[in-house]
């Protein structure tokens, strides 16, 4: 009995030797086309942040699993109780407000350094990814720590958090800058990532799942301009499929690696 665990043991121990030398060899040939890209566009989505302690949209223990997006997260939750919505977003700015950027959000701040061209294209709102330093970001659905007016979008600077909404010079309801439920994308930033990713070379999907559109068709149209498509990603996704190279993991451990490995050619 004792010798059969032992040689299963061993056996299981083979299967992630093998993984691991796999996946080091496709985080090789990542930092290397990652290196000559000429254009390059990273997309990150919740899972870039989930290290940083920030629950991602379909975790289990994520945010939506307590709330019903729609009551919150809408114009209309906002039109029938604007506190009530108020409160959620201070206390969800307050709790990320917490958070630090993890060793993927800095990774990408290395890899935009190195390299020409580089487009950072994220669907957070957390803020993270300019708290580490990237410079060239597309917020395609806006930033908690933003704030505008409800009917015209006047821009706001909130000095600090209250029970209620601020009120605007023009007499709206202040409100966070976030892309709500049933809202366009903002239109500057949305065309800025398709004519980008239309041009790139490699294009980085990290910690998204591609189901929210339009951000999720990015992969797509990069793919059918032919850029080298590569995914970071502890699961499979709806992209997975079309990628040229999957590299399953956490964003915070192998995005350092991909970068470090870039470098060796740079
Ligand atoms: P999603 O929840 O639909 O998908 C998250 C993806 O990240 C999944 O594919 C999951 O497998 C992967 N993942 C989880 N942990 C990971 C890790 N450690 N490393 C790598 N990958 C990991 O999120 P989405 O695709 O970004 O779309 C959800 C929407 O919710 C977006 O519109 C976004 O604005 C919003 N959202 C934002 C935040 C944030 O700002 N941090 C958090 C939750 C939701």
């Amino acid at each position: 009995m004792e010798e059969i665990s032992d040689k299963e043991c061993r056996g299981g121990g083979r299967l992630k030797d093998e993984q691991n030398d796999e996946l080091n060899k496709l985080i090789e040939i990542a930092g290397e086309r990652l290196a000559f890209s000429g254009r390059t566009i990273v997309l990150t989505g919740a899972g870039v942040s989930k290290e940083s302690g920030i629950p991602t949209f379909r975790d289990t223990d994520g945010i939506w699993q307590k709330y019903k997006p729609e009551e919150l997260a809408t114009r209309e939750a906002f039109m029938a109780n604007p506190t009530r919505v108020w409160k959620w977003y201070r206390d969800r700015a307050l709790s990320v407000r917490e958070k630090k950027p993890n060793p993927a959000h800095y990774a990408l701040v290395e890899l935009e350094a190195l390299l020409p061209h580089f487009l950072l294209i994220t669907q957070n709102i957390d803020n993270l990814h300019r708290r580490a330093g990237s410079k060239e970001i597309v917020e395609l659905h806006g930033n908690i720590e933003r704030f505008k007016c409800f009917e015209h979008s006047h821009p706001y600077e909130l000095s600090s958090w209250g029970d209620e909404p601020p009120i605007c010079h023009c007499g709206s309801l202040i409100r966070p800058d976030v892309v709500w439920f049933g809202e366009p994308l903002p239109q500057a930033e949305l065309e800025c990532a398709f004519a980008e990713t239309e041009k790139c070379e490699v294009f980085l999907s990290i910690g998204t799942s591609a189901v929210v559109k339009p951000a999720g068709l990015l992969p797509y149209i990069a793919k059918r301009y032919s850029a080298f498509l590569i995914e970071i990603n502890i699961e499979e996704s709806e992209i997975t499929e079309i990628t040229d190279i999957f590299l399953r993991g956490k964003a915070a451990e192998l995005l350092p690696k991909v970068v470090e490995l870039s470098l060796i050619h740079i």
